[in-house]
Order: structure tokens, then sequence, then C-alpha cells
């Protein structure tokens, strides 16, 4: 019964109708959802069909849910390896291939050798033959320059990115609430 139940998370939509967050997916355990419900912080947006029981209640699990008040989204995006990618979606900046993470580095557009720094507009995505053929040169060195110059990247930028990168559970009920870039998707 509890092993069953854990198959039922909520999306957390902000006051707006737009998740929480895209990546990863701001989604509740459904004893969370439900705890928001009883607090009122919450309104359920849509349901599954499944049902819990109490002695005096019974009633369906969320399957989405929208909080009540808006929580601001333009906090700046912390500089993190995971978030490099995320800006530059996957993609090797220099040869334009989309790679799975453990396939990505980063490199140093200007070496640290040559007083280049770690930070936002400095680092790009990098596979591993383009970072080996660029070394630790200047791209005006190596001859190799990345399609689009590193830059700091807005939350909103991020969240638009993370879009495109499907959670592994997909619930028919927040499809509308997900605006799938279909376009993105492998053909
Ligand atoms: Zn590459």
């Amino acid at each position: 019964m509890v092993a069953a139940l854990e198959k039922f998370p909520a999306l957390v939509l902000n006051a707006d109708f737009r998740p929480l967050s895209y990546f990863p997916l701001s989604v509740w355990s459904w004893q969370d959802a439900i705890k928001a419900v009883f607090l009122e912080r919450v309104n359920v947006v849509s349901e599954y069909d499944r049902q819990v029981r109490s002695p005096s209640l019974a009633f369906r699990l969320p399957s989405v849910i929208a909080l009540k008040e808006y929580v601001p989204m333009d906090r700046r995006p912390a500089f993190t390896r995971f978030n490099v990618f995320l800006r530059d979606r996957f993609a090797c900046q220099y040869c334009g291939e989309r790679l799975p993470t453990e396939d990505l580095t980063f490199d140093h557009v200007v070496p640290r050798a040559r007083g280049g720094r770690t930070e936002w507009h400095n680092v790009v995505t990098a596979c591993g033959p383009c970072n080996l053929r660029k070394g630790h040169q200047v791209p005006e060195r190596a001859g190799v320059f990345p399609l689009r110059a590193p830059f700091e990247p807005t939350a909103r930028e991020l969240q638009e990115n993370g879009r495109a990168y499907p959670p592994n559970f997909l619930h028919a009920s927040w499809r509308d609430f997900l605006y799938w870039d279909s376009e993105l998707d492998p053909a």
C-alpha cells in the first residue's frame, strides 16, 4: 500500500501556474502535498484517481498543486558545473555536439595559466576531443573559438533550458504545465 502510494508525486506550480523549477522538476511527495493542502498553502489544480482514507475522511491525491503565494524567481543562478552545462544546453561549445553530462567537460576559454578566471564569462561546456584539441591555449592560438561567447544566464534562462529535459515520471495531468519543447526531442 505505502510502496504503491509513492508513485503519486504532485507537480508543484508557483502562483503563476508555472513549475517552481524545471530542472530538477519541482515535485513533492503525496504526503507533503496533502499536508500543504491542509495548511491551505496550495490550491489543488488536478487530482489522481487514487483515493486515500483516514477513519473520517476520504480524498483523492493531488497530481498538480499551485502555491497560493508567488515565490519570486529572479534569484541569480549559482555558478556550478551543472548550471554551465544547462546554460549551454549540454552541447560542446566548440563543435556543437550534444552529449550526456558524463561525457562533457568544461573549458576555460582563456586558460587559467594565462590569467583566465573560473567564472560565467570564461567557462564553456566542451567535449573531451575539443578540450584536448584546444589544450592550454587561448582561442586565437588554438584556432578554436566558442560558438557563442559565454555569459551569465538568468534563472529564467536556465529554467527555459531545463524544460527541454523530461523527468523520469510524467503524469498526463502535468503536461499542460510543462510546455514541452517537442522540437528538442531527438527525432
Ligand atoms: Zn566538441
